[in-house]
């Protein structure tokens, strides 16, 4: 009963949407990551973003006009990662995504081994709170779309999907058919590869944005954006990540991207 009345709750919503599958083509233009995707996706994808705008409120500060691609782009970025895991919803976990019109500084605290407490501003791009909301700055949302190793998007949903099962850790929840010393072995093999490679060599040029290397949830972060938007460099320089992304996100970028090169 209660499914069949969510689905009549989504059929309403969907036909009482201002957006038509003109939208849905211009905005193709803009979005080249979705590129290779099935018929059958894009529909699903098209659907599951008015759903997106209509759960979440994207709330812009002064300085960002969001128009309605604008609005329908931030929502078909952020529910590609979901396009294979169902109907269970993912982003359960905040209601609001809030956009700044630049870059913004964070305050930091940390306390050292020696008790001293530190704190500085950081200048950021996103920021995910663990009972909160989603922050981009707008810029950043602007430059994701493409197949060139960034997308802002992604990364701070992907922090979201961490948060699902508590603190970001870089441990999402995962699968019954996944294995969490698989994903742990590969995830963790390939951080210290990194950070072994910078702490040797801290201007190192690593095959991944060494930001990757910060703590595990970054790893996790950074990896999952690549996975979408720069799957053949993840998949070659760590492929035991790409090959626990795919299972965990039930997708094969790589291969999509494979064939549009062909
Ligand atoms: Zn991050």
């Amino acid at each position: 009963m209660w499914s069949s009345f969510r689905a009549w709750r989504r059929r309403r919503i969907l036909s009482r949407s201002l957006y038509t599958t003109q939208h849905w083509h211009a905005l193709r233009a803009r979005l080249p990551i979705l590129d290779g995707l099935s018929e059958a996706e894009e529909q699903r994808l098209f659907q599951r973003a008015i759903l997106f705008l209509h759960h979440k409120r994207l709330t812009a500060l002064p300085g960002v006009e969001l128009d309605e691609l604008d609005r329908l782009s931030l929502a078909a970025q952020a529910e590609l990662p979901l396009l294979h895991l169902g109907e269970l919803d993912w982003y359960r976990g905040f209601h609001e995504i809030v956009l700044y019109p630049d870059d913004f500084l964070s305050p930091q605290r940390h306390r050292d081994a020696a008790g001293v407490e530190h704190e500085w501003d950081d200048a950021r791009s996103g920021e995910a709170w663990q009972q909160g909301p989603v922050i981009l700055a707008w810029p950043g949302v602007h430059s994701s779309g493409g197949w060139d190793a960034y997308n802002l998007v992604i990364h701070e949903l992907a922090h979201k999907l961490d948060m699902l099962n508590g603190d970001a850790n870089g441990l999402p929840p995962l699968h019954r058919d996944m294995r969490i010393a698989d994903w742990a072995a590969a995830m963790q093999g390939a951080f210290d590869r990194m950070n072994a490679q910078l702490d040797a060599a801290p201007e190192a040029e690593t095959a991944i944005d060494p930001y990757a290397a910060e703590n595990p949830a970054e790893f996790f972060a950074v990896t999952s954006e690549y996975f979408f938007s720069a799957p053949d460099l993840l998949a070659e320089a760590f492929p035991a990540v790409y090959a626990q992304l795919a299972a965990f996100y039930r997708q094969d970028p790589l291969a999509r991207l494979h064939k549009l090169q062909t």
